[in-house]
């Protein structure tokens, strides 16, 4: 199906796509034949990113693949999942947890698609678990001119293929690992003071932990717990459990959250922490993200706590996750384990945009990579620093797509022009 230029927003509505035409094939040789026949092309995912990294600008071509057949093909014997890069989260879990199979790890929740969350470096919380595109093992793209590129694990170009921003062509499939099903039970506990904070053993004690602050006061008002139960279990001295069921965010309903109170449930309903069939976090918002080396932990929560009053003042939620070091050339975990520092702002652009600015200001010591779906204002001259893979990643694109198809402002901002001598 093809709309020209329709209104088409983001998830948060405060992006409105700019586009010449938007396009929705409905089947693989229509997209091929598509993506040849355009000279400029985005990718829209399931639009749950806050900046421009999906817009195509001026007359390019925002592309959705929300209506080819959807595919997730679970390979029991394997404990692989083959699935289209359409797919979202909920489908993918309840399908492979229907074959006794698990995904490693989720983020926060089930309504974004593979593909998208991916090549923004989509992570969940755990020491142990990198970002969700660390179960990836394949990626198959349909490149600049419609031909169809597998890069698997093994492939010099694996590292730079799976967090690509959306500029190596379309993502139309990905092969995921898989593991046994497992149970999980979340468990809430509230007041954990900063002062004293051990970060290293709170974000040990279970698969997932969140902190989450208002930054009202000093300290944190909530933290997550998810203990997988074929694990030790909870031992959690610095904070008293909670009395009631909680949403991170102050005011929103309880029952749009999975299950606490340490019921044990499957994996895919206790990992996110909002539940599929409701809005997840408040759905009036602005986020961004911001990961650190972990062991800055505590001295960049205190540089956030020298400044809690101007970001309480459009803050929401934050959330404090940890998320294991990850090779992908263009993740924000690349290279180190980190720490994780969320904030869900109001949804007011102009207020919240100075706020977002001291906080990277607090930050800068630390050396912060920004979530790439969220709102930051680091200049790209900074951001190619923190990034030593940057040339393989250039050389990776202009080889693939040579005359720039699938870049956009974005992504000419954080990389240079591809079209430039390589340096
Ligand atoms: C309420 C809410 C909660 C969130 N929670 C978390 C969280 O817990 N952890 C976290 O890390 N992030 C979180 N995010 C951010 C979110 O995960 C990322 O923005 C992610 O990229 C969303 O995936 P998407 O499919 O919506 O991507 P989109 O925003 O649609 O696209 C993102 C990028 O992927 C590219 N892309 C999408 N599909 C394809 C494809 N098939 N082929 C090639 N390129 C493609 C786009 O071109 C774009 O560059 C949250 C966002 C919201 C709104």
């Amino acid at each position: 199906m093809t709309d020209t230029a329709p209104t088409v927003t983001n998830w948060a509505r405060n992006i409105t796509y700019r586009a010449g035409a938007f396009h929705r094939p409905d089947t693989f040789d229509a997209l091929r034949t598509l993506v040849a026949g355009s000279a400029r092309v985005r990718v829209l995912g399931s639009g749950h990113s806050f900046n421009r990294i999906a817009d195509p600008g001026g007359d390019g071509v925002l592309l959705s693949i929300a209506s080819l057949p959807p595919l997730i093909d679970v390979d029991t014997a394997a404990r692989t999942v083959r699935v289209s890069g359409g797919v979202r989260y909920a489908e993918l879990a309840r399908r492979v947890h229907a074959h006794g199979l698990a995904l490693p790890n989720m983020a926060s929740l089930p309504h974004i698609s593979v593909a998208g969350s991916v090549a923004t470096g989509t992570h969940g919380s755990g020491v142990g678990n990198g970002p969700l595109a660390a179960a990836v093992r394949e990626v198959e793209l349909v490149t600049a001119d419609g031909s169809v590129v597998s890069i698997g694990r093994g492939d010099a170009r694996f590292d730079g293929a799976v967090t690509s921003l959306g500029a190596l062509g379309v993502v139309s499939g990905l092969t995921l690992d898989l593991e046994p099903a497992y149970e999980v039970e979340q468990y809430v506990f509230t007041e954990l003071p900063l002062d004293g904070l051990d970060y290293a053993a709170v974000a040990a004690s279970a698969y997932s932990v969140s902190l989450f602050t208002d930054w009202g006061a000093p300290g944190f008002r909530q933290v997550w717990v998810k203990r997988r139960t074929d694990q030790a279990p909870v031992d959690f001295p610095w904070a008293a459990a909670a009395t009631e069921a909680l949403h991170p965010v102050p005011g929103m309903p309880a029952g749009n959250c999975t299950q606490q109170f340490g019921v044990p449930g499957p994996w895919h309903e206790r990992l996110p922490h909002f539940r599929a069939q409701f809005t997840p976090s408040s759905g009036e918002e602005l986020q961004s993200e911001y990961l650190l080396p972990r062991s800055t932990a505590v001295d960049a929560l205190y540089a956030i706590d020298d400044i809690r009053s101007a970001v309480a003042g459009v803050l929401q939620t934050c959330e404090v996750r940890t998320i294991a070091a990850d090779p992908q050339w263009l993740s924000p975990a690349h290279g180190r384990d980190s720490v994780a520092l969320h904030f869900t702002w109001i949804a007011d652009t102009e207020a919240v945009l100075p706020v977002v600015r001291r906080v990277e200001e607090a930050l800068e010591p630390f050396d912060p990579r920004p979530h790439w779906g969220k709102v930051f204002t680091v200049p790209s001259t900074v951001l190619r620093g923190r990034y030593t893979h940057l040339a393989d990643f250039r050389h990776l694109a202009q080889s693939l797509d040579p005359t720039g198809k699938f870049t956009n402002a974005f992504v000419r901002d954080v990389l240079g022009d591809f079209l430039h001598p390589l340096s």
